[in-house]
């Protein structure tokens, strides 16, 4: 029976690659998956440091029905193989002054702690969750949900209700103009501001239709799995395999052999593998420079500005600490000089932002009772050859400067366990050019536009992941998934 099933090849087991996986074998493809790595997940892998156990990549998870989609399609209770909390409070908020504001997801009893908190009306800030509601609504469809490199997609009547938008949309102004103009408090200001780290873009530069970001977070909600990020990875790996799903571990990709027209299959330790179908999920870059032979992508595409990158500090800390939550933000005092230093001089402030995530909050297995698992990071430039072993003692004795002082206790001293990820490791385990963690940066308006499309000029040639449309992080990476699986036969 399998022998008459078409073959298709995932390149890459990241979390699109997973899914184009299970999609593909839902519409009855035989489907191997060839990874470089001898894990599945890319970025969104896991890490143990003595009892201490810690998401390596992504922390925050919002539209978990995008994972639950792929069980359903496939015949399967969700709750069969993934279960997830909602999270009461999206994050706690800390600043240079004293101020600390928890944002509560509930938005009745939000409005009520920044109005006491920060001594506002408001009625503001109620107007931006509006507008940013305003914006999903009127885009999600026409910038997330479809290619928007088909012809045929932009007869659609989704396409006139964003177009009818337009003007609402604030594609001519930046997400901080769009922010500073509509809220009444610099802090709240910073706030919305952030939401621009969600795609590594830079709330200076990038348009206010980024200003979508907040609606994920505070319209549809925020989540976190009750066994942490990684069993995104783990439970949909799991359902792959009972799809028939074949994964071949440390078997790097060399070459995607296509003829310019229509794809053959591919290249792995000098075996060729014949396939009718081949999906990327390595970084656009990588791919067109290595792997492609016959086939060259729009220079625009190539040179794209890369996304910021991060550098990350897992501690096993022993101690609790009752004011941190899940999610936790230590402000920089100077949030413009913040993105300057990112990404025009490609490096890092000397009061960078400072975010904790700290999965042992709602894992408690995560860390021994004691103690607590903090995954430390902060923002910084993609990989130009910065001589990161010298940022990396810098940006370490900056943040345990800033957290000592805004916590008021001895970080250092209470560090238990302690690895580090940067752009450079980024770069190795993942092949993401420049160690980039969501492909292209948004601060251009046009970037929508110019990133890669999820087909390509070759028969038979498909990309998905956060280096091509609709754009990085877990909901986008499983959507370019399912555009691109939605356009085979
Ligand atoms: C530190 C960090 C924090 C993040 N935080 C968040 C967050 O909070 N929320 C969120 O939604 N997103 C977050 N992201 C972004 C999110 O992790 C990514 O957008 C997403 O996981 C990318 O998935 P992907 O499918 O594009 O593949 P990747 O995870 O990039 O994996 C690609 C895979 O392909 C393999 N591969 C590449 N080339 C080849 C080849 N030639 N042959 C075989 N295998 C190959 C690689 O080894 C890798 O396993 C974060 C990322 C990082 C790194």
């Amino acid at each position: 029976m399998s022998d008459c099933k078409r073959k298709a090849i995932v390149v890459g087991s990241g979390i699109a690659g997973i899914s184009a996986a299970i999609r593909l074998a839902n519409k009855g493809f035989l489907v191997e998956v060839y990874e470089s790595n001898s894990y599945p997940g890319g970025k969104l892998t896991v890490l143990q440091l003595g009892s201490y156990r810690f998401d390596a990549g992504p922390s925050l998870f919002t539209m978990p029905e995008y994972v639950n989609e792929l069980f359903r399609i496939s015949g399967r209770d969700p709750k069969d193989y993934f279960e997830y909390h909602t999270c009461k409070t999206a994050c706690h908020y800390f600043f240079e002054d004293g101020t600390f504001l928890p944002f509560s997801s509930d938005k009745m009893m939000l409005l009520d702690q920044v109005g006491k908190t920060l001594n506002v009306d408001t009625r503001p800030l109620e107007k931006r969750f509006e507008k940013s509601a305003f914006i999903y609504e009127k885009t999600h469809y026409t910038f997330l949900e479809s290619s928007l490199h088909q012809w045929k997609n932009y007869f659609r009547k989704e396409i006139l209700k964003t177009i009818v938008a337009i003007p609402g949309l604030d594609i001519f102004t930046t997400m901080h103009k769009a922010n500073e103009s509509s809220l009444n408090h610099p802090k709240l200001v910073q706030i919305f501001d952030r939401y621009a780290t969600y795609n590594g873009s830079d709330p200076y530069q990038a348009p206010g239709i980024l200003n979508i970001i907040p609606h994920l977070e505070h319209g549809i909600g925020t989540y976190f799995p009750k066994h942490g990020m990684h069993s995104i990875t783990t439970s949909l790996v799991r359902l792959a395999e009972e799809l028939g799903v074949q994964f071949h571990y440390n078997s790097k990709v060399d070459e995607i052999v296509e003829d310019g027209r229509n794809v053959k299959g591919v290249k792995v330790n000098e075996t060729f593998i014949p396939a009718e179908v081949v999906i990327c999920n390595s970084d656009v870059k990588p791919a067109y420079n290595f792997l492609l032979k016959n086939v060259k992508a729009k220079k625009k595409t190539l040179q794209q500005e890369p996304s910021s990158s991060a550098m990350i500090f897992y501690w096993g800390i022993k101690k609790k600490f009752d004011q941190l939550d899940l999610h936790n933000i230590f402000f920089s005092s100077d949030y413009q000089t913040e993105f300057r230093h990112i990404f025009k001089n490609q490096t890092v402030c000397d009061d960078p932002t400072v975010y904790i995530h700290i999965s042992s909050k709602y894992v408690a297995e995560d860390a021994p009772d004691s103690g607590e698992n903090w995954f430390v990071m902060v923002n910084v430039p993609s990989n130009k050859g910065q001589d990161w072993e010298l940022m990396r003692h810098e940006i370490r004795s900056k943040i345990l400067s800033k957290l000592s002082r805004m916590i008021g206790e001895d970080i250092e001293a209470l560090i238990d366990e302690e690895d580090y990820l940067d752009p450079i490791r980024i770069e190795k385990r993942t092949s993401s050019f420049a160690g980039a963690l969501y492909g292209a940066s948004s601060n251009d308006r046009m970037a929508a536009f110019f990133r890669h499309p999820n087909f390509s000029k070759v028969e038979g040639l498909y990309f998905v992941g956060g280096s091509v449309h609709p754009g990085g992080g877990i909901p986008l990476c499983l959507l370019s998934a399912k555009i691109a699986t939605d356009l085979i036969n």
